[in-house]
């Protein structure tokens, strides 16, 4: 993907450094294949990939303990993770608030917060091991960059592109989270409403794609490294990754297959109508 190493996004909050580091790292990967497993109840809207960890709105089940002291520096450096974050989600949003202006209505922007380990979200507590997550009551997406490598070494979703898909899905949910069509995904299940919700975030990260692809932004092969992507976090893959048998009345996000059709369905439409997840009779 082309982008600019030095982009600085105003929407970007950097809450590394901020304590609340101990524990994920290196069992990040193995930590959230496990939790995936469980498929907790579709209490959570907006997890890229695990359904139920983060409980919004929740009795703090992951216990904010009180902050760690700030490593000096460590927040507020504009590194390479940051730069391209910022730049994909002010892509992103650029590209929204186009379409929105050319539909008669104002885009309203989302923020990102970079955490390392957790943080505080208006949705409960936010962990590395529940992955990237967009809370809707307070419109910010949530990212702890460690998600980027175990995408890479864990899942095999390696690339630029496949990080910028992340962005875009959360974003997605924004859109459906502006659209005020959230609350229709609270039941899990193969056809259930969180499924379609999920898949809805898959085909408006695919509406961006376009727009990135019409700019010249796409490099060889990144289409792919989406795709793979996609693949990689459909419900069926991870509970056969996870060594369980597939249960689709547990699903929350939908099928690779499902997934990838989504993305492929915005990518090729380059339209948010393309995207009318909540009344597809097959997904
Ligand atoms: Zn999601």
């Amino acid at each position: 993907m082309r982008w600019d190493r030095d982009h600085q996004s105003e929407h970007v909050e950097d809450r590394r450094g901020q304590g609340g580091g101990g524990g994920g790292g290196g069992l990040f990967g193995l930590v959230f294949l496990l939790f995936r497993q469980f498929g907790v109840k579709g209490a959570i809207v907006g997890l890229l990939v695990v359904g139920g960890l983060a409980l919004f709105g929740g009795s703090g089940v992951l216990g904010l303990s009180g902050s760690a002291p700030t490593p000096a520096g460590s927040a507020g450096i504009n590194d390479a993770g940051k730069a391209f974050v910022g730049f994909v989600l002010d892509d992103a949003q650029k590209t929204w608030s186009q379409l929105y202006r050319e539909r008669g209505k104002t885009y309203q922007p989302a923020r990102l917060v970079l955490f390392a380990g957790r943080t505080d979200s208006g949705c409960g507590a936010g962990n590395a091991a529940t992955g990237p997550f967009y809370c809707p009551r307070d419109q910010r997406v949530y990212i702890d960059l460690d998600f980027y490598q175990a995408l890479k070494d864990k899942l095999g979703a390696p690339g630029d592109f496949a990080q910028a898909y992340v962005i875009a899905h959360e974003i997605g949910h924004h859109i459906t989270n502006l659209e005020q069509n959230l609350g229709k995904g609270r039941d899990e299940g193969a056809a259930g409403g969180s499924v379609r919700v999920e898949l809805q975030a898959d085909c408006y990260a695919g509406v961006w794609a376009h727009s990135a692809k019409a700019r010249d932004l796409l490099e060889m092969g990144d289409f792919e490294e989406a795709m793979r992507a996609a693949e990689a976090i459909g419900d069926d893959t991870l509970q056969q990754a996870g060594g369980g048998v597939v249960r689709p009345e547990t699903f929350t996000h939908g099928t690779s297959s499902q997934r990838m059709r989504w993305f492929q369905k915005g990518f090729v439409a380059g339209k948010p109508e393309a995207c009318a997840t909540f009344d597809a009779s097959e997904l």
